[in-house]
């Protein structure tokens, strides 16, 4: 079997320290700005940044098309902060370019401008062992889900990490700790995909 191959969204946004984070635990992730380069993903990460202008650089090259492909194939795809804005179906009050593959409505910069950011300790399903440091900036949070979309972490009533099917949403930035947990989290996604289509063709 050959190696999986990860790609981080390098359109804008903090795509270096995803790449690191990969590194860290051993595991190949490039940069992919072009759909090419997206469709050769065995799992890809959207990374956080400014949500506006990453959906308006797919739109504009078509990227935003390969990414659409690549779930129509099965292929685990992980937002982080503006990378959820990004795969969810409803946000708040816009109507920014967005993929809408997600069943669930987000709020932007939803924890107020007082707080621009803040650390919080969150257990998370499916992620074993002490709860996750988990650092928001101007972060989202996931204000309704529907359809197959689980809940996987919440602050109070306020939903910041979510999962349907082979997506994979964090309001937060696992990246920006050392903790490697929902790096991993996500590789098992990709491999368990992998297998899934492999085993399909
Ligand atoms: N506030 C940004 C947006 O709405 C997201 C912030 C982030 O990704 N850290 O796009």
């Amino acid at each position: 079997m050959s190696r999986l191959l990860l790609g981080v969204l390098a359109l804008q946004g903090d795509f270096a320290e995803h790449l690191q984070a990969f590194a860290d635990i051993g595991i190949e992730a490039v940069p992919v700005k072009r759909p090419g380069e997206v469709l050769a993903c065995d799992g890809l990460v959207i990374p956080g940044g400014e949500s506006t202008t990453i959906g308006k650089l797919c739109e504009r090259f078509g990227v935003g098309d390969a990414i659409l492909e690549l779930h129509r194939r099965g292929v685990p795809i992980w937002g982080t902060c503006a990378g959820l804005i990004l795969l969810a179906k409803e946000i708040v009050a816009s109507d920014q370019w967005r993929l809408g593959i997600l069943d669930a409505e987000v709020a932007r910069n939803a924890f107020g401008r007082q707080v621009d950011s803040f650390e919080a300790d969150l257990p998370m399903d499916g992620i074993p062992g002490p709860p996750i440091r988990a650092v928001f900036i101007r972060a989202p949070y996931v204000t309704r889900v529907w359809g197959d979309t689980t809940i996987l972490a919440a602050l109070q009533d306020r939903i910041v990490a979510v999962r349907e099917g082979n997506l994979l949403g964090t309001a937060f930035h696992p990246e920006l700790t050392d903790d490697r947990r929902v790096q991993e989290y996500f590789v098992g996604m990709v491999e368990a995909a992998r297998q899934a289509r492999e085993q399909g063709q």
